[in-house]
């Protein structure tokens, strides 16, 4: 079918070509078991998660000027049994292989859930760790984010940086099950254990990038698999550290737009600094027949998402100080 019949809302924004254009998907979250709920009670379709991946992977091929996909993570479920974990996540892995292009991950909470992250690393291709940056086009550059760095689940038990996420979650989260938010007010709902954080020498790496973006007159998206913004997504859902991060992002205006998954919602804002921020509606809520998944017109002047079915359509028009 053709791309522009099944996408929500805009036609070609202004006219013109976009500079590229690429494909979004989101918290997949494939398991062969029966369907079931969220802990607040929302439907999740384990088994047609996967068939929502093919259509888009689908769509991006009949599409034929996709430069690249990008999947912002959460592959395979944690309900998926131990002993399927590999297959199931090479299952989905050769779904996005159908996909004519290169297709760039990021690590979530449930990938950890069912392999461990050096694993992972080599099955998405990952170049040796899971941040990474890469131009699609001269005037573009986009930054992949670990939100999982400073994380208590995905590292050896006794590795320093498990060492540092348990301390933040013993100083933050009184309950026994650091995944209950319970008694947390506000924004500290989000140091829960599936949740994590970007570590010091990622900050510093990412300073670095948006430094040299900057100095090359590059615009930057940002890719990260927890919210970084709270007017975007649920205080549950956000990176432990997202102050910080923001922080370093609004110390330079190269940052256009991060985009996110994880709050299977979806969520838009615009932040006091102007830069866009997009969660992405997850692919494992969708009930049989129906989608989320989208595609992005990148422009000199702004970003437009084309959402299918549940996945709604955002046009993100950069500030006028923004535009070169
Ligand atoms: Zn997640």
């Amino acid at each position: 079918m053709p791309p522009m019949s099944c996408a929500n809302g805009y036609t070609n924004s202004h006219g013109n070509k976009p500079l590229f254009s690429f494909g979004v998907i989101s918290d997949v979250q494939y398991a062969d078991i029966p369907d079931g709920r969220s802990f607040l009670g929302v439907p999740r379709y384990y088994r047609h998660s996967i068939l929502v991946l093919q259509r888009a992977v689908r769509m991006w091929n009949d599409h034929k000027h996709l430069k690249f996909s990008v999947n912002y993570g959460d592959i395979v479920d944690g309900f998926c049994p131990k002993e399927e974990s590999r297959n199931a996540v090479e299952k989905v892995v050769l779904e996005f292989e159908k996909f004519d292009g290169l297709v760039y991950h990021m690590i979530g909470n449930h990938c950890l859930y069912n392999l461990p992250r050096n694993s992972l690393i080599t099955t998405l291709k990952m170049p040796g760790r899971a941040y990474y940056d890469f131009s699609p086009t001269l005037g573009y550059r986009f930054v992949v984010l670990d939100a999982y760095d400073v994380s208590a689940i995905g590292w050896p038990q006794d590795h320093p940086l498990t060492v540092e996420a348990m301390n933040i979650l013993r100083d933050k989260n009184p309950n026994s099950d650091k995944n209950s938010p319970d008694g947390l007010v506000g924004l500290e709902r989000r140091f829960l254990k599936f949740n994590g954080a970007v570590g010091k020498e990622q900050m510093d790496w990412l300073d670095g990038v948006l430094r040299n973006s900057t100095e090359q007159s590059q615009k930057v998206v940002i890719c990260c698999h927890l919210p970084l913004d709270p007017d975007a997504a649920t205080p549950e859902a956000l990176l432990w550290n997202y102050e910080e991060v923001m922080d370093v992002i609004h110390r330079y205006k190269c940052v256009k737009a991060c985009f996110a998954g994880h709050d299977h919602k979806g969520g838009y804002s615009i932040d006091s600094h102007g830069v866009h921020h997009r969660v992405l509606e997850a692919a494992l809520e969708c009930p049989p027949e129906s989608n989320a998944f989208g595609y992005v017109d990148a422009y000199d002047d702004r970003l437009v998402l084309f959402g299918t079915d549940r996945m709604a359509s955002t046009e993100m028009v950069f500030g006028p100080e923004d535009i070169d």
